[in-house]
């Protein structure tokens, strides 16, 4: 099951984004005003632990029931309808699963597709592969002639394309790397990074540090920094906020200010990305932080929690008790309504 070396949180569940929840068709996910999320496959060519999305991705690879995005042009087709349907989709996100899994001819056909809708201006592409499988770019050139086929299309249409990726830690970026990198560089296509935080790996100043500069030198920006969704079996691979807190301190200033990244956490229950610092409370004790996401859903507070490991043994022994869980949440909900009456 997972892997799980400690115990996972009590509120902790299946699909934590609600992803699921905020999807008008399946595999496309609005959650936001102006952008959404597209899972255009559900494969990936390696299969994170801690993957936000492991309700979806890699059905191959568990018993546990899960939702099958596979590549599927008549579910595809509805999730374009829908995207053409809502003049206010501005930017979309297609993911999966991963670019990197999809063939040339599907590249540039979601990317014209897409592009050719007058609304939409922006798409990114996610795709771990860089990090992982840097030799496709330069070994692959049908893969990378689409990328940029669709990208000088933006360019023409006056619309953006970018490729978002996921490098967590400096030594993944090798000699191989920079020339994958260089190559895309020099055709123009964007590159942004979004890593995520991971106790023992990358959970300390300098090696955040290190990963943010050799971003820099291989011109991928450092986008996001995320705490650690909360999904089944990664508890031990989980942080508690302070740790993101204090990390982002150091980042912070130690490199060009344009690359550096924002530190958020992915609210659990649909409240979208938050900036990490932005919690209307935070306890350190009990380890609760309290969001709001007004643009996203007004009114509402999303709940983050640290991981149990990371709390002391009295505050652990009262979320194994239901309604001290209770006492704890009602008090982190009721401060945080205190401290943002304005909202
Ligand atoms: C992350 C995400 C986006 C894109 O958000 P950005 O903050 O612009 O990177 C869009 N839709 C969903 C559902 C997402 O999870
Ligand atoms: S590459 Fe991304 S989508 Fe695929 S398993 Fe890892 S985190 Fe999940």
């Amino acid at each position: 099951m997972g892997g799980s070396l400690l115990e996972d949180h009590p509120c902790l569940n299946l699909d934590s984004l609600n992803e699921q929840g905020d999807s008008p068709t399946v595999g496309l996910t609005h959650r936001y005003q102006d952008k959404a999320l597209f899972l255009a496959t559900d494969t990936c060519p390696v299969y994170c632990r801690f993957c936000t999305r492991s309700y979806a991705v890699g059905s191959d690879t568990e018993q546990v029931a899960k939702v099958a995005f596979r590549v599927n042009y008549d579910r595809w087709r509805a999730a374009f309808a829908y995207v053409t349907s809502r003049e206010e989709i501005e930017d979309i996100v297609v993911s999966g699963g991963d670019a990197y899994n999809l063939r040339p001819s599907q590249i540039e056909a979601i990317g014209r597709t897409l592009l050719e809708i007058p609304h939409v201006r922006r798409i990114r592409f996610a795709t771990k592969g860089l990090a992982i499988m840097p030799q496709k770019i330069l070994s692959d050139p049908a893969w990378v002639d689409a990328v940029t086929t669709v990208s000088e299309y933006a360019r023409s249409q006056h619309k953006d394309v970018a490729i978002h990726t996921h490098f967590n830690h400096p030594a993944e970026a090798t000699w191989i790397t920079a020339r994958a990198l260089g190559e895309l560089h020099e055709r123009g296509i964007v590159v942004r990074n979004q890593a995520v935080l991971q106790r023992g790996v990358n959970d300390d100043p300098l090696t955040m540090i290190r990963l943010v500069r050799r971003l820099g030198y291989i011109n991928v920006h450092p986008y996001y920094v995320y705490a650690c969704d909360m999904v089944n079996g990664v508890e031990d691979l989980r942080t508690n906020l302070s740790t993101a807190l204090r990390i982002e301190k150091y980042v912070r200033g130690s490199t060009a200010g344009f690359n550096t990244p924002t530190f958020v956490c992915d609210l659990p229950g649909g409240g979208g990305k938050r900036d990490a610092h932005s919690y209307e409370y935070y306890n350190q004790d009990t380890g609760i932080a309290v969001y709001a996401a007004p643009s996203v859903r007004n009114g509402e507070f999303f709940l983050y929690f640290d991981p149990l490991h990371s709390l002391s043994k009295d505050v652990r022994d009262r979320w194994k008790h239901p309604q001290e869980r209770d006492i704890m949440i009602d008090e982190a909900l009721a401060e945080a309504a205190a401290r943002s009456s304005d909202l």
